[in-house]
């Protein structure tokens, strides 16, 4: 109730400069809200596309205006490119229309490992391990950094029977994540939850810290919260988190909530 029920939806801004989105979940009906209706063009890189970081497309208001612009990056798909495995994902039974037909114009790029540039944004992106295949980007913009790992397979290994998260830290996610102003970063199970899940793709709050922590990050976003955790839950887990944090010298811990603003 208080930390949100949408899903993944973020919005990078720079004053005078088109918005940078960062996936495309059911959160974006309620961030079209808060943006202009039209004249509209933007970015979204979009991580990977399991249903909670796409689902709110069609519910965006910009993309139901002619001339509107989105150009979605996402991560190359094995059974095709991204708009023809996306177009599979929406389109009749599942949803009674093909992206095709909405009044935006879409634009679908496939990336997988590189640099670029979107705009005055440098763009890094480099695949992160998930189940199927994911990236995370990097902005540099405007003087600041920003990473976003959504959704991130710890690596683990049985200890007395239990799966068990280690210190391993892949090298393409060391180098999202070095030094960055602000790391929005999956911190979904505590080590029981893990345990049971180890393998749904997703991480412990201690494996978000000890990455910030010997990435040097100046704040990590605690973010991609268990549906199953209540508010009350959430309170303790975050007030977990900054504590440590705090010990191991992370200069800011924060726990992201539904329509959080930060001004970097
Ligand atoms: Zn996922
Ligand atoms: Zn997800």
């Amino acid at each position: 109730v208080r930390y949100g029920g949408n899903t993944a939806s973020i919005s990078v801004e720079v004053h005078g400069e088109n918005p940078i989105l960062f996936d495309l979940g059911t959160g974006l009906r309620l961030l079209g809200q808060s943006m202009p209706i039209t004249p509209f063009a933007a970015t979204a890189l979009v991580t990977h596309i399991h249903w909670d970081h796409v689902q709110g497309l069609p519910f965006f208001p910009q993309i139901h205006v002619p001339g509107n612009r989105l150009d979605i990056y996402g991560p190359h798909q094995a059974d095709g490119t991204l708009a023809e495995v996306f177009g599979g994902l929406m389109k009749p039974p599942y949803f009674p229309i093909h992206f095709s037909e909405l009044q935006g114009d879409v634009r679908f790029i496939d990336v997988t490992s590189e640099e670029m540039a979107i705009g005055n944004a440098k763009v890094l992106v480099r695949p992160v391990p998930h189940v199927g295949p994911t990236v995370g980007y990097r902005l540099d913009w405007d003087g600041m950094s920003v990473t976003y790992i959504s959704d991130h397979q710890a690596p683990y290994t049985s200890v007395d029977g239990r799966p068990t998260v280690t210190n391993h830290i892949d090298a393409g996610v060391m180098e999202l994540c070095d030094g960055v102003d602000l790391l929005i970063h999956d911190a979904q199970y505590t080590p029981d939850e893990f345990a049971v899940k180890s393998y749904w793709g997703h991480c412990t709050v201690d494996y978000a810290l000890m990455l910030a922590k010997r990435a040097g990050v100046k704040a990590l976003a605690m973010f991609h919260h268990d549906p199953g955790h209540s508010d009350e839950r959430m309170d303790e887990l975050i007030e977990d988190a900054k504590c440590k944090g705090l010990a191991m010298g992370i200069p800011e811990i924060i726990g992201t909530y539904e329509g959080l603003v930060l001004d970097l």
